[in-house]
């Protein structure tokens, strides 16, 4: 029923969300030190340089949603310095990404990475029904389970690698390294120094699935991440988010396995569901930041350096304050066109530079994207390629 309404809701808000990407486009515009609009493109030479087998995709989910106010409307962009003065200019930037499915932070990542809006419960330890972008990823690539990983904040997010889609499902998936989990395996339940960093999810304090295994999370962490025990601790205690915390296991993967195929969901602006204002502008402010580091570390290792395409998109947005049945920046309920209406842009050397497009894309227009890009054919996923992306 819930469901039924949003859908509802979410054809209604179509005309708001146009409203949107031009308002959207217009601040990216005025914003200084922006030139909008150019088609500067990279060195065509390192695009013919890099083969389709040789290329990397990183894909990051930017944290659990954010509203305009608070990002790129004028009186917001302080909070993205590195959104607006390092990334878009070399960006293609998207003004308008709806999601047309559920608003719960993991259905709707893994609408993201199925392509298809994903009806499984949010709350519950279920796999994807529809193909994975890593089962496609592997399957049809022949890749090996180190090329495809996804890193991801919570517990709940322990089955997002792999689809019960029965040409696919087992076997296919990509890894799903939960640093929160690594963390709790490498203190053996004491906790005392790394609570701030443990909080499972802001929603429902209820839904915190516990998952076993944490003898094989301590292999991960000493033979893949190449990490002692006490050193990812030491390392752990400096940090002061549960997405620093996956950032930080991310590059270290990037180093040590330098999988093609790269998935992070950060969640601290998701903080948001608390109340307290202060602390979801300060995990809009350290998502940018974050977003910058990925950035930088793609072009500082030399697997990635040339040969990486970065995705940033939210999952969805937060509620405007003008709906009656919301409570604002708080939560993501009322499925109005801010909470449904976000963005996307992707940059690396086969991206053009400095685009912004304002036509609706679907959420799930990301997958039928990678397949283009990485020639793997997502035969269930309901979007499409974005053709912007593939004229390089
Ligand atoms: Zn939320």
């Amino acid at each position: 029923m819930i469901d039924r309404l949003q859908r509802r809701r979410a054809v209604t808000s179509v005309g708001d969300g146009v409203a949107l990407a031009r308002t959207r486009r217009d601040f990216l515009r005025s914003a200084a030190g922006l030139t909008l609009g150019s088609t500067v493109l990279h060195a065509p030479w390192a695009r013919a340089a890099v083969a389709a087998s040789k290329r990397k995709v990183v894909v990051v989910t930017f944290g659990g949603g954010a509203r305009d106010q608070e990002t790129f409307a004028p009186e917001g962009q302080e909070n993205i310095p590195h959104l607006m003065r390092e990334l878009i200019p070399q960006s293609s930037f998207f003004t308008q990404v709806v999601n047309r499915g559920i608003l719960g932070h993991y259905v709707a990542t893994a609408s993201l990475a199925t392509g298809v809006y994903e009806t499984i419960n949010n709350f519950a330890a279920l796999p994807p029904q529809s193909p994975t972008v890593f089962e496609y990823f592997r399957k049809d690539l022949k890749r090996p389970s180190t090329d495809a990983w996804v890193v991801a904040p919570s517990n709940g997010f322990n089955r997002i690698g792999e689809s019960s889609h029965r040409s696919y499902g087992q076997g296919f998936g990509a890894r799903v390294i939960l640093p929160k989990h690594l963390l709790t395996a490498a203190t053996a339940g004491r906790h005392e120094d790394y609570q701030h960093l443990l909080r499972d999810n802001y929603e429902t304090p209820f839904y915190a699935p516990e998952l076993a295994g944490s003898e094989f999370e301590l292999q991960q962490l000493e033979m893949i991440l190449k990490l002692s025990v006490d050193d990812f601790k030491a390392h752990a205690q400096t940090l002061s988010s549960p997405d620093e915390l996956s950032v930080y296991i991310a590059h270290q993967l990037m180093r040590q396995v330098a999988p093609s195929l790269l998935w992070i969901t950060m969640h601290d602006i998701d903080i948001a569901h608390a109340g307290a204002y202060s602390l979801y502008v300060e995990g809009i402010r350290r998502t940018d930041r974050l977003c910058s580091d990925l950035w930088k570390a793609i072009q500082s290792e030399p697997e990635y350096a040339g040969k990486t395409t970065m995705f940033i998109l939210p999952d969805f947005g937060r509620d405007s304050d003008q709906d009656a049945g919301g409570n604002g920046f708080q939560h993501h309920r009322t499925g109005d066109a801010l909470s449904r209406t976000t963005w996307m842009l992707a940059a690396g050397p086969f991206i053009r530079e400095g685009i912004v497009v304002d036509r609706a894309l679907d959420s799930t227009d990301l997958v039928p994207t990678l397949g283009a890009m990485f020639g793997f054919s997502p035969s269930f996923a309901q979007g499409k390629p974005v053709t912007e992306l593939l004229q390089s």
